[in-house]
């Protein structure tokens, strides 16, 4: 091997994780665009068989971490009293992301209008070959709200374990938790073994982390020649305005949290969580995002008992991007059809948003779908809107890797506030720029 050669590879070796993973995002844009899936079909099929590899090894620690996490987290808080405190913290920070996440949607997409753009291209044939893939979706959505809350509750946790399904497998194991630290010394077993269980995964998610550059690049490629760059015809004004928006939740509503509520520095906390933001906007899933989540605060002195209780709970019920899009979306098809909304109805816009955001999984395209019951609380269905729906659908991926990337960023912001609030975090590691040596 030439010298030149010896060098860039004792170069590419040497830089950090963030930046091979960073390469692999920018990579994947480049490839996927100079490889359309239409031109292209056998580059897609490799682009997205090396994602699906990636996606496939996070998914396999999701739940076996976000188990024991919890498990660990809820018994070494132990008291009742500490655990209401952290409870209320939690949902109200959400909370108020979540409303200023809103609240920025409603604005820009009222001030913005991307829906109007988009009118000349709402004729009926448009939607023609999508129009199957929206009814099953709403068919899926049919179940209404309150069902969607009684599904939370499982029935049989094993049954909603081999589903894969986060929200019940987290309420049971937070009632089971509780139910272990209340119970006494008998409780060490099993809380042994999942401090076990934790280790071992967090080990393992190391391990898949060597993958994650080629994985990103893979499923950021295979995703931007899905869609091509003609994408962006008629539905480049709406993508803007979500683009704009969920920067504003990263340059202002993120930093004045951590300002108003913490003594956090905002640029150490992005520069810890990097690699799970990028994980976040490469797989669109805030679930399979949780073991990089959970080890980037952790590695970064945010204590095991704030990580594991926040953190899951976050992926799956913080969704502040997501409800942004939600409401954005939500202007933009009543703009392309010329529904003119009074303050009122927007504002209930971006509550059922909301709403919605907070029911939908962490997973890819989850978002989409809970519009459908944004529409129905204005009294509108997407079956009225099908050609609109269609542009949210072909741009759905897209979108859904910024809100995912928010989604995931902002529960770190809870967790780092909360952690900063109860003396849970170790800022020497926090501060230290050395943390990142041992990620390579
Ligand atoms: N993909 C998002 C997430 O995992 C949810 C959504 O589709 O909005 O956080």
């Amino acid at each position: 091997m030439g010298f030149h050669m010896q060098i860039l590879i004792a170069l590419l070796l040497g830089i950090k994780r963030n930046w091979h993973i960073f390469a692999g995002l920018i990579l994947g844009i480049v490839c996927g665009i100079l490889f359309p899936q239409d031109k292209f079909p056998f580059a897609h099929q490799i682009f997205s068989f090396v994602g699906q590899i990636f996606i496939n090894a996070i998914q396999m620690v999701v739940i076996p971490l976000v188990i024991s996490a919890i498990v660990i987290g809820i018994s070494s808080i132990g008291d009742n009293k500490q655990l209401a405190k952290f409870g209320k913290k939690m949902i109200l920070y959400y909370a108020i992301i979540t409303v200023a996440a809103v609240t920025i949607g409603a604005l820009l997409g009222t001030w913005l209008q991307p829906g109007i753009q988009a009118r000349e291209f709402i004729s009926p044939d448009v939607a023609q070959e999508l129009s199957g893939v929206v009814a099953g979706m709403i068919n899926d959505q049919h179940s209404h709200l309150a069902q969607i809350f009684l599904n939370l509750i499982p029935k049989n946790p094993f049954y909603s374990l081999s589903l894969g399904d986060m929200v019940p497998i987290i309420i049971f194991v937070l009632i089971f938790s509780v139910a272990l630290s209340k119970i006494g010394e008998i409780n060490r077993p099993i809380v042994s073994f999942f401090e076990s269980v934790f280790a071992a995964t967090m080990k393992v998610t190391d391990w898949i982390m060597y993958l994650a550059a080629p994985g990103i690049f893979g499923l950021v490629a295979s995703s931007v020649s899905s869609f091509g760059v003609q994408i962006f015809h008629g539905v480049g004004k709406y993508f803007l305005v979500i683009f704009i928006g969920i920067m504003l939740q990263f340059v202002v509503v993120y930093p004045l949290m951590l300002k108003t509520f913490s003594k956090i520095s905002v640029i150490k906390l992005y520069s810890a969580v990097t690699e799970a933001a990028m994980v976040a906007f490469g797989t669109a899933s805030s679930s399979a995002t949780l073991p990089l989540t959970i080890t980037c605060c952790e590695k970064r002195g945010i204590s095991s008992k704030i990580c594991s209780f926040v953190l899951p709970l976050g992926a799956t019920l913080n969704m502040d991007g997501s409800a942004m899009v939600q409401t954005i979306a939500v202007l933009f098809l009543t703009q392309a059809y010329g529904i003119s909304l009074d303050p009122m109805t927007i504002i209930q816009i971006a509550l059922l948003a909301m709403v919605a955001s907070s029911t939908c999984a962490g997973i890819p395209g989850a978002g989409l779908i809970t519009i459908a019951l944004v529409l129905n609380g204005i009294g509108l269905t997407p079956e009225q809107m099908v050609t609109g729906f269609s542009f949210l659908f072909a741009l759905d991926r897209l979108t859904d890797m910024l809100r995912t990337t928010a989604n995931v960023v902002s529960d770190t912001v809870v967790a780092a506030i909360i952690a900063d609030g109860a003396n849970e975090i170790n800022y020497d590691l926090f501060n230290s720029d050395e943390f990142e040596k041992d990620l390579v």
